[in-house]
């Protein structure tokens, strides 16, 4: 074992002295089998919620209602998700309705893709239902059981099987893609957040050549928001298309590939949060300034910080060696001042030098300028210096 499994290890072995099975399944067995880095891990267990409440002392009920609470150890948080079946191929009228099994094997059988289906006991044995391993071995895309049954229960898989291509850079089994062909036209009718949820995994791939190759091979734009209206924007993205670690980025990229389409269109479109909106402007504002002055101190000053990979992956996508994030750090190591309150003078003190003068929009465009010329080190940032400055520059007010 290695660690994150070493760190939770005691959850099982606890889960076992209550007399309940437990293992470590999906993704996490996935890719410590390759040798990827570990993401979350997931356990999967006989014990019910409750139980898993009544014998670990910090248990939150993050999604009871599907049989998975979120168990607290060692500031970590683990998934201990109850071995079950959904609903909807017991029982096609209830389809988000699950039933708890005692049995993992039924557990296994409904995960998506035999890689996925994949579980690991306390002892490090693999159980592997479905042939997963071999699959990983050979880097195959499979569905567990018929491709056109599973993606039709859940069409939402077939955009799984995208990222996984794109993140793992696996072949997408003939067979499969032929279902995800035949099935395709229901994503349609998915919840938009969890389409975007994959799209962002999608874009992000260390192999989103092939994600984008599959994506395209798959034809499935017309029905996905956007990309329904301008299909060439999904078969025309640029050959140097870096993986993205946000989906700000993404939405960046595909605004500046077509202005008509807005930022926030794409944003409510594609149902994002607030965060993900603020970020795509920010990178949209970046690189149109960096289309008129190319990078300098303002640039380096107006983006914030944490943007700043994002912003060098946008430009490798677009302008490949364009620019370095080295340049654009000591851009910013070398700024006089890192935001607007760093200046020795504010609003309220230029107000007091033109007594006479109603505030308004000449105020901002003072302070900014001075900002500017503070930034580019053609004036200090001192009080007198800034004084003497407005005395030669007197606001223009009309
Ligand atoms: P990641 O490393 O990105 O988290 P993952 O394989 O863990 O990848 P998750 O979305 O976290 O993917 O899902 C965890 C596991 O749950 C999967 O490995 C798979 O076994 C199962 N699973 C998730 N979504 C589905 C689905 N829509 N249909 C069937 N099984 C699914
Ligand atoms: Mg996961």
């Amino acid at each position: 074992f290695t660690q994150p499994f070493l760190a939770a290890k005691p959850i099982l072995e606890h889960i076992e002295k209550h007399h309940h099975q437990a293992y470590f399944v999906g993704g996490c067995v996935r890719d410590f089998l390759l040798q990827r880095p570990i993401g979350d891990i997931d356990i999967t267990t006989s014990a019910t919620p409750e139980q898993i409440q009544e014998i670990f002392p910090k248990v939150i009920p993050v999604g009871i209602e599907h049989g998975t609470v979120v168990v607290r150890h060692e500031h970590q948080s683990y998934e201990v998700t109850t071995f079950r079946v959904d609903g909807d191929y017991i029982d096609k009228r209830h389809p988000d309705s699950v039933t708890f099994i005692d049995n993992i094997d039924k557990d296994l059988e409904r995960r998506d893709f035999t890689i996925n289906a994949l579980a690991m006991n306390i002892k490090g044995e693999i159980l592997d239902l479905f042939d997963g391993k071999s699959d990983l071995k050979a880097k195959i895309i499979r569905t567990v059981g018929n491709g056109v049954e599973r993606f039709s229960e859940d069409s939402l898989r077939i955009i799984r099987a995208l990222r996984f291509a794109s993140q793992l850079g696996f072949t997408i089994d003939d067979e499969t893609f032929n279902a995800m062909m035949h099935v395709k036209q229901e994503i349609e009718g998915l919840a938009m957040e969890r389409i975007t949820n994959e799209f962002t995994k999608l874009f992000s791939g260390a192999f989103v050549d092939l994600g984008i190759h599959y994506l395209q091979k798959l034809e499935i734009h017309q029905y996905l928001p956007i990309f329904h209206e301008h299909p060439e924007l999904m078969y025309n993205l640029p050959e140097s298309l870096q993986p993205s670690k946000s989906f700000g980025e993404v939405i960046a990229l595909l605004h500046i590939l077509k202005r008509e389409v807005s930022v926030l269109t794409w944003v409510s479109a594609w149902k994002c949060s607030n965060k993900i909106k603020l970020e795509a402007i920010q990178l949209v504002e970046a690189y149109s300034y960096y289309i008129e002055q190319g990078i300098d101190a303002l640039l380096a000053y107006r983006l914030k910080k944490e943007y700043y990979e994002g912003f060098i992956r946008l430009m490798n996508s677009l302008h490949p060696n364009s620019i370095q994030l080295q340049e654009l750090i000591g851009l910013e190591e070398q700024l006089p001042i890192r935001s607007s309150r760093d200046l020795s003078i504010n609003g309220n003190d230029l107000i007091a030098l033109f007594p006479n003068i109603k505030g308004g929009p000449w105020l901002k465009l003072l302070l900014t300028t001075i900002e500017k010329e503070v930034i580019f080190g053609r004036l200090q940032n001192t009080e007198h210096d800034i004084k003497e400055w407005i005395k030669w520059n007197p606001p223009e007010i009309n």
